[in-house]
């Protein structure tokens, strides 16, 4: 049974990032430490009381497509309006735009708690999100004023339609046409892999989709982002879009992943948001927050994982407990260093997106969107890949009982799978890393980020030695990290192929030296705690025992990571793969 981790919640957001301090800006006026324990606490209720219940029944059950339309799991359909009544729709959105306007920082840890829960019921409203946010940034008022106010409330929900067959990882071969056609366009074309293209939890669902208008450029400068509803507000009329099929997966099975087609009849009515051709460009902005937001999935799979193996590992007896076995514990420890690695990581990334809201149009501004794009990737490659192991090892504390789906730790392993997948493929994570963030601005954002982590993790005199040994292999591996990224500057000038061919094993030494930097600076603070006599000494020392294993057990392999950029780019570009 998953319990939400709100003690390392609050742990992180107030004793390590001080989020409290966005309260000093009039944006987050009215956030505080006890209101994000009090929303953290609530979406703990909803994460154990109704989600929970549904996740493994639902994995068993799986959505179904019908000619009527697409049928949710049992459960699903009151999960969502209780999750609407509730309002946790609002919770991130704006307040101008009518939503509780919480920060970033919160919103990602409330998902992290009900991906955690429940991630296949969790992907509608994390998609509804990314729509509204199109909308916003892009939208006229006069599409905001139609579609967003029930969005906002969660009576409609939103989608995301990039992908097609021929047009997965690139978007330049989108095909869906849009034709003009007065106020309005009519889309023709196909979309696979929709999630919750269809269902039957909301009374309307609001498409984003990407298509191209008639006469545009070839490639990714030619295409647009549309507003094409199911159903049309005002008339209650069916548009011309239709589910074809679900998948059948491999995990997530009460998500809905479907087929639509656009423009069977007379073509779907859709509205074009913002200028023509620059459709892409929207999309990245929303895709940013969806990449956070999937990286946090792999944080809360992988939490759900350590949960279910240590229970496990508490109850299995092979000549005495398995816990009491040292590689078992090994194992545990592995898996509860990543996920608090994996989780101040991506709560320091989104914590980012909210101090550059609250400054001043600047200098302090731009470089905190900067940090915030930089580690958006990382934060989706690393998180992701290492759920999947999390998750793995998970199966391999049950033994034999891991593989067999009674266990439920199984379909924990088999949800974790996608998050490597959609959103960008860890591959494409990497690409944008060394591309978009790392050359782009001569590696400055990332030299700023080292200098700040260094200089956190400097002031270790009074640490105890095992902390202060661990401060200073998170200085050593920052070192070598700084050096990679200098080193892949002049891999890139000589050939930009082999510096792509080390990008995945440069984002994973990204990961482990940021991630395990940040745990060994909570590991500090924790030492300062217990050493002023603070009450909760049990959780403090847990906090530092777990990232001096971090130190020692994960951490050492950005190390390795470092020769492969270092020096693996030829044997990936000369080999011949026959
Ligand atoms: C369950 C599920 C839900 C989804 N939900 C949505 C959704 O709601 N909306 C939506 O639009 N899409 C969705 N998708 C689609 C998803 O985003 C794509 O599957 C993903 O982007 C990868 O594209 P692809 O499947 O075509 O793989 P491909 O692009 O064919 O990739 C195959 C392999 O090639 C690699 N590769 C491809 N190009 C490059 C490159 N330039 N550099 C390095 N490596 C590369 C990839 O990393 C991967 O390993 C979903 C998919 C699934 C399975």
């Amino acid at each position: 049974m998953y319990q939400p981790p709100v003690k390392d919640f609050l742990f992180v957001l107030d004793a390590q990032l001080n989020a409290a301090q966005l309260a000093k800006s009039t944006y987050y006026a009215d956030f505080s430490s006890e209101l994000a324990e009090a929303v953290l606490n609530e979406a703990g209720r909803f994460a154990t009381g109704v989600l929970e219940p549904l996740n493994r029944p639902g994995d068993q059950q799986g959505a179904r497509w019908t000619p009527d339309g697409v049928k949710t799991v049992d459960g699903a359909v009151a999960a969502y309006r209780q999750f609407v009544a509730d309002g946790w729709v609002q919770l991130g959105v704006p307040q101008s735009a009518g939503g509780q306007g919480a920060p970033v920082v919160l919103a990602i840890a409330a998902e992290e708690i009900w991906f955690g829960a429940n991630m296949a019921f969790m992907l509608c409203p994390m998609l509804s999100f990314a729509a509204v946010e199109a909308l916003l940034l892009a939208g006229s008022p006069e599409l905001k004023k139609r579609f967003l106010p029930k969005m906002v409330t969660g009576e409609w929900t939103g989608t995301m339609n990039l992908t097609e067959p021929q047009a997965g990882s690139d978007l330049a071969a989108i095909r869906t046409r849009a034709v003009p056609d007065g106020d309005h366009y009519r889309l023709f074309g196909q979309k696979i892999f929709i999630t919750y293209g269809d269902h039957d939890m909301a009374d309307n669902i609001i498409h984003m989709v990407l298509a191209r208008v008639e006469g545009a450029p070839p490639g990714v400068r030619g295409i647009s982002l549309f507003v094409v509803p199911r159903t049309m507000p005002e008339t209650g009329a069916s548009n011309d879009v239709r589910c074809v099929s679900i998948e059948h997966k491999l995990g997530i099975h009460a998500s809905p992943t479907c087929v639509l087609a656009f423009g069977d009849q007379q073509g779907a009515i859709g509205y074009l948001i913002g200028e023509e051709n620059r459709g892409l460009e929207y999309m990245f902005i929303m895709m940013n927050a969806a990449r956070l937001s999937v990286g946090v999935q792999g944080t809360g799979l992988s939490e759900r994982a350590f949960q279910q193996a240590l229970a496990w590992s508490r109850t299995r007896v092979q000549g005495k407990l398995i816990i009491e076995h040292p590689d078992v514990r090994r194992m545990l420890l592995a898996m509860k260093s990543s996920t608090q690695a994996q989780r101040v990581l991506g709560l320091y990334a989104a914590l980012q997106n909210d101090i550059a809201k609250t400054l001043p149009a600047g200098e302090a501004r731009a470089a905190a969107v900067a940090r915030a794009e930089l580690l958006t990737p990382i934060v989706k490659g690393f998180c992701t890949e290492q759920a999947n192991v999390v998750t793995s090892l998970a199966v391999q504390v049950h033994g034999g009982m891991g593989f067999i789906e009674e266990s439920g730790v199984a379909q924990t392993m088999r949800d974790a799978r996608i998050t490597a997948i959609y959103e960008g493929t860890t591959g494409i994570q990497s690409n944008d890393l060394i591309g978009r963030k790392l050359l782009r601005d001569k590696g400055a954002a990332m030299r700023a980020l080292i200098a700040a982590l260094m200089a956190d993790l400097g002031a270790a005199a009074n640490d105890p030695p095992a902390v202060a040994a661990a401060a200073a292999a998170a200085r050593a591996s920052l070192q070598s990290l700084q050096q990679t990224v200098d080193g892949l500057f002049k891999i890139a000038t000589a050939s930009v192929p082999a510096a792509y061919a080390v990008a995945v094993p440069l984002l994973m030494q990204c990961g482990f030296t940021l991630g395990g930097a940040l745990l060994i600076q909570g590991a500090q603070i924790a030492a300062r705690r217990l050493a002023t006599g603070d009450a909760d000494a049990a959780f403090l020392r847990a906090k530092i025992e777990t990232a001096n294993f971090y130190s020692t057990h994960w951490l050492p392999q950005a190390a390795a990571l470092a020769t492969t950029v270092h020096s693996g780019s030829a044997s990936v570009t000369t080999a011949e793969l026959i």
